[in-house]
């Protein structure tokens, strides 16, 4: 049966992507042997290396004063990364998810922390819009997507002190205004690769102004330097990245996927409001357009089991809401296909003629 995979992450990738990998796990640009197999350090891997990042300055218009790194250890890393390189006494959060809770957790670490707003009141199911930035603070960190609660900042707003932006879950989603912010990071798992490598677009101006000292691994400046190979990189996860931006470029870029993913979320959000049997959980004017989190109307609160055995004998696949919220979660990120959303949709229907 035809699988519809919904998974908030690691999640779906292009097929092309997915194909032009297994090739050159075995055969590497022409050199005979395998990409899990050659030397970091092989021009070939250069070649490769380059034309990502020549990719990430394309598709996001990235000015020449911001860097662009691929690095190990997931977006949970730059959560202690990030102040340790640029906090040097204290930063400022809004607080919009369990993501946002591990980054404030982490940055405590070095130095005071101020939460301007949280949406923890209503189980983060809003972006809090009345709040000032402070302006003694060394910057001002949001998370750009809630992955868990299916709300999102769509807009780059302005911050009088550099913004630091977690967009682990949607990058590449739509244009953004890159000087607008300080350091954007995220992991590549949600939108534009696979696990195991983690993206970082760094102002450089920004660095070197702590007083701390910084082991190697975590200071940006040793990869900078290093252009991403101080040590070895994870090789496999940034070719898989690299396979998928060039499918991004080929659909037309960045504001092309936020058609289709204003597309793709308008007609699920349409279904959900529409369908007798369903409720949206998040406030409408802060909907993701990547992960669209629904629950069993109040009436139907009996029918969560049998919608999930419903949707999975129809090859839904990672439609479960997260564990903290229960109820269901769509996560349709760039690579999820329209066909898999109409799939959803018409099992919603098919659900609701049957039950309601
Ligand atoms: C998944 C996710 C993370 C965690 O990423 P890892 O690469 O697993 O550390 C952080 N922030 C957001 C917004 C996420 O969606």
């Amino acid at each position: 049966m035809k699988k519809y995979n919904f998974n908030a992450g690691p999640c779906v990738l292009p097929r092309v992507a997915v194909e032009a990998s297994i090739e050159a796990i075995r055969n590497f640009d022409n050199t005979g042997i395998g990409l899990l197999e050659i030397s970091h350090r092989t021009p070939g891997w250069d070649k490769v290396m380059n034309e990502c990042e020549a990719l990430w300055r394309e598709l996001l218009q990235i000015p020449e004063n911001y860097k662009v790194l691929f690095l190990g250890g997931g977006a949970s890393t730059q959560f202690f990364t990030v102040p340790s390189n640029i906090m040097s006494k204290k930063a400022a959060f809004l607080e919009t998810g369990v993501w946002a809770k591990k980054a404030i957790k982490e940055a405590k670490l070095y130095g005071d922390v101020e939460v301007v707003a949280s949406s923890a009141d209503k189980t983060f199911s809003y972006i809090p819009k009345e709040y000032t930035i402070p302006t003694d603070a060394d910057y001002f960190h949001i998370t750009t997507n809630n992955t868990i609660y299916g709300t999102e900042i769509r807009e780059d707003i302005d911050s009088p002190i550099p913004l630091v932006a977690d967009m682990s879950s949607d990058i590449m989603s739509r244009p953004i205004d890159i000087s607008k912010y300080g350091i954007i990071y995220g992991g590549a798992q949600k939108n534009v690769g696979p696990a195991g490598v983690t993206f970082v677009i760094v102002r450089e101006d920004l660095l070197g102004k702590v007083e701390r000292q910084i082991p190697s691994m975590v200071d940006y400046r040793t990869h900078i330097k290093g252009g991403s190979m101080f040590n070895t990189p994870p090789v496999f996860p940034v070719y898989v990245m690299y396979e998928t931006l060039k499918w991004v470029k080929s659909l037309g870029g960045v504001e092309e996927m936020q058609k289709i993913n204003e597309k793709k979320a308008g007609m699920l959000y349409d279904e959900i409001d529409r369908n007798k049997m369903f409720v949206g959980t998040a406030a409408k004017e802060d909907r993701s357009l990547m992960n669209v989190c629904f629950v069993m109307n109040e009436e139907y609160k009996d029918k969560e089991a049998a919608f999930m055995e419903f949707s999975k004998e129809r090859g839904m696949v990672g439609i479960k809401g997260h564990r903290s919220v229960g109820g269901f979660r769509a996560s349709i990120y760039n690579s999820c296909p329209v066909e898999s959303v109409e799939a959803l949709i018409k099992c919603m229907q098919d659900f609701e003629k049957e039950n309601a």
